[in-house]
């Protein structure tokens, strides 16, 4: 049904609006035209029933004063009798119309029956003139008293006419049967009257229209601004401001819809502020454990996993734009006896000391790592084989002098180092190995020294 009805982009107030007053132009109109015709119908009636009961009057006063019908006719004509026995019409003092009069005269039958059929003199008020009803006349036999079309003197009622007919008594005995023709005339006052109601009908209508539309803004406005608080609500919070609240304005259905908005997203803003925070704290959570996967946990530099992936792509990049990179391996001398003769925890104190000495003697640009058990790595991009080798030695004397006492008196910690730079070979695993034997080859050569290719 709803696929059925027209989809208008209207406002729900215009839609209101738009509502209230064609619904009001169809009572209007419905009530008014039914108005109007029952005042017409009575009215019609009422000018009828007063035209006949005048026209019965001057019919038995005609028939009283002459006896018969053709007695009549030979003194005066019925039309003469009755417009003398017509009382004048009125005027008020001031020439002004007044209500009907009590009794307006029907001009009779064979008066108005002539081919020139004249109009009834025009009232000296003016206005007040009431055009007559026709009336046929039919004597007690049925047959027609004067000339008014069809009728002529003489002719039989016919059958149409005679369901119409109504009788005339004098002394209780049926002296003439009469019936109305056509419709009513009606007089300038009568005009006046219907004009007035058309008018009063019209003028109704307008108000009424007119107030409908003030009612209708005033209501539509009304009725539709909590729905456009909540509307407007809805989009922000579509537009990620979750925290609205409108004005409650009645307990209706609006009112209570209102009411359960402002609850949830209340609701929806606490939980999602929850959901952001704990979000926050997860994405911190998983950054710092994507770290400690990437750290070694005793001296906090990086671990092989993440060297070996950062050395592949240095690697990669200094070979394809041919750039110097170097590799160095190194190993703490004598470790061992470290552990054994001053303890595993000295041990460790001097691997994280190591650890702070080679990432504070390495530019920022190299990549130190812990690469298992009491060896280490350090990157070097862009550093070709003298530079690093400069670099070694640096780091080699550090160590030696390094106030090893301060963790023990009588430690003593040197390193052995295998420093690669040869790019041309077919991986960086292979430039480690190469490190690695020239480290291999420190060691045998006396240690405490910085091999190299
Ligand atoms: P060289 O000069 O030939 O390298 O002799 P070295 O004693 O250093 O070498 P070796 O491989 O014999 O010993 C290495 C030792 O390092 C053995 C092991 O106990 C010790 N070590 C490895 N990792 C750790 C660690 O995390 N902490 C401590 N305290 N010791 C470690
Ligand atoms: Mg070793
Ligand atoms: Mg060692």
């Amino acid at each position: 049904m709803a696929t059925l009805l027209p989809r208008w982009n209207l406002s729900l107030r215009t839609e209101l609006i738009a509502c209230l007053l064609v619904t009001s132009l169809a009572s209007t109109a419905i009530v008014g035209g039914l108005t109007y015709q029952r005042l017409m119908k009575k009215f019609n009636t009422l000018v009828m029933q007063e035209a006949s009961k005048n026209f019965t009057n001057d019919v038995q006063k005609y028939f009283k004063t002459y006896g018969s019908w053709e007695e009549g006719q030979k003194v005066e004509g019925f039309r003469a009798f009755s417009e003398r026995h017509r009382p004048p019409p009125r005027t008020d003092a001031g020439g002004g119309v007044l209500p009907p009069p009590a009794e307006p005269r029907p001009v009779g039958p064979g008066l108005v029956a002539q081919p020139g059929n004249q109009p009834p003199p025009p009232s000296p008020g003016g206005g007040l003139h009431r055009p007559p009803f026709r009336f046929y006349l039919f004597g007690a036999d049925y047959r027609s008293l004067f000339t008014l079309a069809p009728y002529k003197p003489g002719d039989p009622i016919r059958d149409e006419d005679r369901a119409r007919m109504f009788p005339i008594l004098l002394d209780e005995k049926v002296i003439a049967y009469s019936s109305p023709q056509g419709e009513p005339n009606y007089s300038d006052l009568d005009l006046g009257y219907l004009s007035a109601m058309r008018e009063s009908l019209v003028l109704g209508t307008t108000m009424g229209l007119a107030l409908t539309l003030v009612l209708g803004l005033f209501l539509g406005n009304r009725l539709s601004r909590s729905l456009r608080h909540l509307t407007g609500a809805v989009q922000a919070m579509g537009e990620g401001a979750l925290r609205q609240q409108v004005p409650v304005e009645s307990d209706n259905e609006v009112g209570v819809l209102a009411q359960a908005f402002n609850r949830m997203s209340d609701e929806i803003a606490r939980q999602y502020e929850d959901l952001r925070q704990s979000h926050t704290q997860i994405e911190a959570m998983a950054a710092q454990m994507r770290e400690l996967s990437l750290r070694d946990a005793l001296t906090g530099l990086h671990n092989r996993r993440h060297f070996d992936n950062q050395c592949a792509q240095f690697f990669a990049s200094a070979q394809r734009y041919e750039r110097p990179f170097s590799v160095m391996l190194c190993d703490i001398d004598h470790f061992k006896s470290v552990n054994d003769r001053f303890s595993h925890a000295t041990g460790d104190e001097v691997l994280c000391r190591l650890g702070e000495i080679l990432q504070q003697s390495m530019r920022g640009s190299d990549l130190v790592a812990r690469y298992g058990g009491e060896e280490f790595v350090v990157a070097f991009p862009e550093t070709d084989l003298v530079h690093a080798r400069e670099a070694c030695e640096s780091l080699r004397q550090h160590v030696e002098t390094y106030p090893w006492h301060e963790v023990h008196p009588d430690l003593r910690i040197t390193i052995s180092m295998g420093l690669c730079s040869d790019t041309n070979l077919a991986s960086f695993d292979r430039m480690l190995e190469a490190a690695d034997a020239l480290l291999y080859r420190a060691k045998h050569g006396g240690r405490n020294l910085v091999c190299t290719d």
